[in-house]
C-alpha cells in the first residue's frame, strides 16, 4: 500500500546538511519524492510504503544532523504522484529568507581525521570544512545564506571541491566555505609591520615562537587572539603589561579534554560542553597542582578552559610545543576584538610581536563564549561566538521589538514570532570602538533577520549611551524599561513562565525609578509591570562612580551609616590603612550630600564586605572585590551566616545591615580568617532573602522565584539561594540560556515592549 506525505521541517534547517541527509533517509528506505528549501525551513514529500514512511519519519528528527535545531515538523496526506526517484531540489531565489542563519561551529570530527590523514587531499589545510562544521555567522554579508553573500565569494572553487559542492551525497554539498589547498584561503605569518614572514610553514613557525615566548595574534573565527604560552611565567607578564589588563584572569585554550583534566575538576556536564560544537571557554574549578603560570588567573579558584575550534587551531597546538595556550580578545582592555589584517597591525601594535593571518575575510566580529556549569547545566556568562545568531526560543509569538540593552557587557535584541535573536557580545558601550560595533550590530542583525521592530525598548538611566541612541530614533515608539525589571523578564522569558513571579535581582548598577541607583531589588513582576516590594537599605557611594572602582569607600560609608564617626577609633587593619585626609573629604561630602548618590546594589554590599575582610580596597576590573571575596570564600564552613535584619517600612521590606556589619566587625577584630567571614556574609544573604521571598509568599500567594542580575553569577550564592528556596517549596528559576548579568538584559527589555505593543 502506497502512501504520499508532505512534511514541514522549520527551525535550523538550512546550510546544516539537511536535504542531503533527508536524500539520505529516503533513498535508504527507497522512497520516492523531494526536498527544497522554502521560505519557513525545508518541506519534504516523499511517497512508498507505509511501513517505510512512517520509519522515516521516526528517523527524521532523530538523526538530524548536528547542526540542525528542529523547532516544528508538520505533516499531511497527499495523493500519490508516479515520481520515480528522489530529488533534491536547489534553493531559489528569495526561499531561503526567513530561515535561521547557523552560528559558526567547530570542526566536526570527519574533517579533524581529514585533516591529519596523509593521504586526504586537505591535509593539513587550515580551512578545511563541511556542512556539519565551520563558519558561518560571522562570514556572512547578507542572506540567502549562499557563498555569494560570504566572504567566501573571494574564492572561485577548483573543479575537486566543485564537484563535492554539487554532490547530493557528498559531505560538503552546498558547504558554502568550501575550499581546499588549490582554491581556498591561506595562511601567512607577519611580523609587527605588517611585513609576511618568508618560510614553508607559517603555523610551524608561529608556534615555535610562542614557545619561545612571543606574543602571537592570531586571527580565528570572530576575531584575533592574542596568544603566549600559558607555561611561560614572563610571557603572560609581558602580556598583561602590553594589553594593560592587570588581574582579570585569561582564557586557556588546551589541545585535549586529557590535558584539561590535569588542570581542572570536571564532570560529565563540564566535558561535554567543553567538546560541544559550540567549543565555549568554560570556567571550571582548577586544580592545586595545575602547570599554568601563576598570572594566568591571580587569585582566581576557577581557570577558563577551551578546546580548539578552528583546524587552525588544531594544527597549532598539533606542534606539540605547549600543553596549554592564553588565548585572549585580540583588543586593547575594554575596545572590541579585531577582525581585519590590517586593522589588526595597527590597533595590536606594540601588542603583538607576530600576526597569524588568513585571507577569508571575517565580516561580523563575534568573541568567544563564557559559560560556567551548575547543576549540571551550562550557565552562559558571555554569549557570542557558536550560539548567535540561534534564537532563544519563547513560549509564544510577540510582536517584533528592538532592545538595546544596557551599557556595559551590552548585547541587543530582536523579536520575531517566537525567536528572540540576542547578538553576540558587544562591549561596554562607554568604548568609542565598542559603541560603533553596536550601531553595527544593530543594522547587521536587522538585515539578516530581516525584522522591521514596532518599538524600541531602552533602559531608563540618562546616561547609558544605548538609551541615548535609541532617544535619537524618532520612528519608533520608545519604551524605557527599568534594569531590575529587565533582568527578571528576562528569566521568566527564558523559562516560558506567565503571570507574576517574585523576583530577586540583585547586581552592580541599575537605574532605579526613583532615581537612586538600584542593585539588591525584590520585585513583584510581570511582562506588563512591576511593584518593589523590598530592597537592601540605601547608602551613600562617597565620590559616586569612584567608589565602584574603589570598594573601601563603601566599606567607610557602611561604617559611618552605622556607627557615625566613633568607627574611626576601631583598632582594625581597615582602619589604620585609611588615608586620613580622603576620609575626612568624604565623610564631608557624605554628610553635605555631595556627590554620594544614594545605592541599595548588592554588588556594592559585596565591595564593602569585600574591603573590611581585607579581600580588596581597589578594582581593576568590574566586580573584581565581589568575585574574590566569592572566591576566598570557605566553602566547607557550616552554621549560621551573620544577621541581615529586615524591617518593614511603607510596605517595602528592607534589609538593613547594622546588625550584619556589628557582628562582621567583631568577626574582624578576632582576626577570623578572610574565607570564614566571606562564608557568614554569604549565608547572612541567603537567609534574609529566603526568609523575605516567604514573607512576599505569604502576601501574595506567589510561590514562582526567578533570580536575576550578574550578583548570581556567583556560584555559592546562587547555588545557596536555589537550595534553601527549594526547601521552603518555592518553585526556583534560574538563567541558563542568556546571561544573569547584563548580558541578558536586552532580553527582557525585549519582552516587556513586545508586551506594551500587543496590549495598545
Ligand atoms: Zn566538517
Ligand atoms: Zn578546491
Ligand atoms: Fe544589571
Amino acid at each position: 500500500m502506497q502512501v504520499r506525505k508532505q512534511i514541514a521541517v522549520s527551525g535550523i534547517v538550512q546550510g546544516v546538511g539537511f536535504r542531503p541527509y533527508v536524500y539520505r533517509l529516503a533513498t535508504e528506505r527507497r522512497l520516492k519524492g523531494s526536498v527544497r528549501n522554502t521560505a519557513a525551513g525545508v518541506v519534504i514529500e516523499i511517497q512508498g510504503a507505509g511501513e517505510a514512511v512512517d520509519d522515516f519519519l521516526t528517523c527524521l528528527p532523530a538523526q538530524a544532523p548536528p547542526l540542525a535545531r528542529i523547532t516544528g515538523v508538520s505533516v499531511r496526506e497527499l495523493p500519490c504522484h508516479g515520481d520515480q526517484r528522489f530529488q533534491i531540489f536547489a534553493s531559489q531565489g528569495q526561499e531561503a529568507i526567513r530561515t535561521l542563519i547557523s552560528p559558526d561551529v567547530a570542526i566536526c570530527a570527519d574533517c579533524l581525521r581529514e585533516l591529519f590523514d596523509t593521504r586526504d587531499r586537505r591535509y593539513k589545510y587550515p580551512f578545511i570544512n563541511c556542512t556539519n562544521c565551520g563558519p558561518r555567522f560571522t562570514i556572512v554579508r547578507g542572506i540567502p545564506y549562499d557563498r555569494p553573500l560570504t566572504s567566501m565569494a573571494a574564492f572561485t572553487m577548483c573543479s575537486a571541491c566543485q564537484k563535492e559542492y554539487d554532490d547530493p551525497l557528498n559531505r560538503r554539498f552546498h558547504a558554502q566555505p568550501n575550499a581546499c589547498w588549490a582554491c581556498g584561503p591561506q595562511v601567512e605569518l607577519w611580523d609587527d609591520s605588517g611585513a609576511k614572514l618568508a618560510g614553508e610553514d607559517p603555523i610551524r613557525r608561529a608556534a615555535e615562537l610562542l614557545k619561545q615566548g612571543a606574543v602571537v595574534a592570531i586571527k580565528g573565527l570572530g576575531g584575533f587572539h592574542l596568544a603566549v604560552d600559558a607555561t611561560n611565567a614572563g610571557a603572560v607578564e609581558r602580556l598583561r603589561e602590553r594589553k594593560g589588563r592587570v588581574d582579570k584572569p585569561f582564557a586557556v585554550m588546551v589541545p585535549s579534554l586529557d590535558v584539561a583534566e590535569t588542570l581542572c575538576q570536571f564532570d560529565e556536564a563540564a566535558r561535554r560542553t567543553l567538546s560541544s560544537a559550540q567549543r565555549p571557554i568554560v570556567l571550571l574549578r582548577r586544580r592545586g597542582e595545575a602547570a599554568i603560570a601563576e598570572a594566568v588567573a591571580p587569585r582566581n579558584r576557577d581557570l577558563g578552559l577551551f578546546l580548539p575550534y578552528t583546524p587552525l587551531h588544531y594544527l597549532l597546538l598539533e606542534q606539540g610545543h605547549f600543553s596549554a595556550l592564553v588565548m585572549t580578545s585580540g583588543n586593547r582592555s575594554e575596545e572590541p576584538i579585531a577582525i581585519d589584517n590590517a586593522e589588526a597591525v595597527v590597533r595590536l601594535r606594540g601588542l603583538a610581536d607576530f600576526f597569524l593571518v588568513h585571507n577569508r575575510d571575517i565580516l561580523l566580529r563575534c568573541d568567544d563564549s563564557v559559560v560556567r556549569i551548575s547543576e549540571g547545566r551550562t550557565r552562559q556568562m558571555r554569549r557570542s561566538r557558536g550560539y548567535v545568531p540561534v534564537p532563544v526560543f519563547l513560549a509564544e509569538e510577540i510582536p517584533s521589538v528592538l532592545a538595546v540593552g544596557g551599557e556595559l557587557k551590552n548585547t541587543i535584541c530582536l523579536t520575531k514570532g517566537r525567536h528572540a535573536f540576542l547578538s553576540q557580545h558587544v562591549g561596554d558601550l562607554e568604548n568609542p570602538q565598542a559603541y560603533s560595533f553596536f550601531e553595527e550590530a544593530i543594522e547587521h542583525l536587522e538585515r539578516v533577520l530581516e525584522i522591521q521592530p514596532a518599538a524600541i525598548a531602552h533602559d531608563l538611566h540618562p546616561n547609558y549611551f544605548s538609551g541615548q541612541w535609541a532617544l535619537r530614533q524618532k520612528k519608533l515608539p520608545l519604551v524605557g524599561v527599568q534594569h531590575h525589571h529587565a533582568h527578571i523578564v528576562a528569566c521568566m522569558a527564558e523559562n516560558h513562565l506567565n503571570g507574576r513571579v517574585i523576583g530577586i535581582a540583585l547586581d552592580g548598577t541599575g537605574y532605579g525609578t526613583d532615581g537612586h541607583i538600584w542593585g539588591g531589588e525584590l520585585l513583584l513582576a510581570g511582562y506588563g509591570g512591576f511593584e518593589c516590594a523590598g530592597h537592601l537599605e540605601y547608602v551613600p557611594m562617597p565620590g559616586g562612580e569612584a567608589a565602584v572602582r574603589e570598594p573601601w569607600r563603601m566599606a567607610l560609608s557602611y561604617l559611618y551609616r552605622h556607627f557615625g564617626r566613633d568607627f574611626l577609633r576601631l583598632q582594625i587593619p581597615f582602619v589604620q590603612q585609611l588615608d586620613p585626609v580622603k576620609v575626612r573629604v568624604l565623610l564631608q561630602a557624605m554628610e553635605r550630600n555631595l556627590n554620594s548618590p544614594l545605592t541599595s546594589s548588592c554588588g556594592r554590599l559585596f565591595d564593602a564586605v569585600a574591603a573590611l575582610a581585607g579581600v580588596r580596597q581597589q578594582v581593576n576590573y568590574e566586580a573584581q572585590a565581589a568575585i574574590e571575596l566569592e572566591m576566598a570564600t570557605d566553602e566547607t564552613l557550616a552554621g549560621t551566616g551573620y544577621e541581615l535584619e529586615i524591617v518593614e517600612k511603607a510596605g517595602q521590606l528592607i534589609f538593613s545591615t547594622r546588625r550584619l556589619f556589628v557582628e562582621l566587625l567583631a568577626d574582624v577584630e578576632k582576626t577570623t580568617p578572610a574565607g570564614i567571614i566571606a562564608a557568614r556574609f554569604h549565608l547572612a544573604l541567603v537567609d534574609a532573602l529566603a526568609s523575605a521571598t516567604e514573607t512576599l509568599r505569604q502576601r501574595t500567594q506567589l510561590d514562582r522565584v526567578c533570580l536575576s542580575g550578574g550578583s548570581f553569577n556567583n556560584r555559592f550564592l546562587l547555588e545557596h539561594l536555589q537550595a534553601c528556596l527549594r526547601g521552603k517549596g518555592f518553585q526556583v528559576f534560574t538563567h541558563s540560556e542568556v546571561p544573569a548579568g547584563d548580558g541578558g538584559l536586552s532580553l527582557g527589555q525585549a519582552l516587556v515592549a513586545a508586551h506594551r505593543v500587543r496590549s495598545r
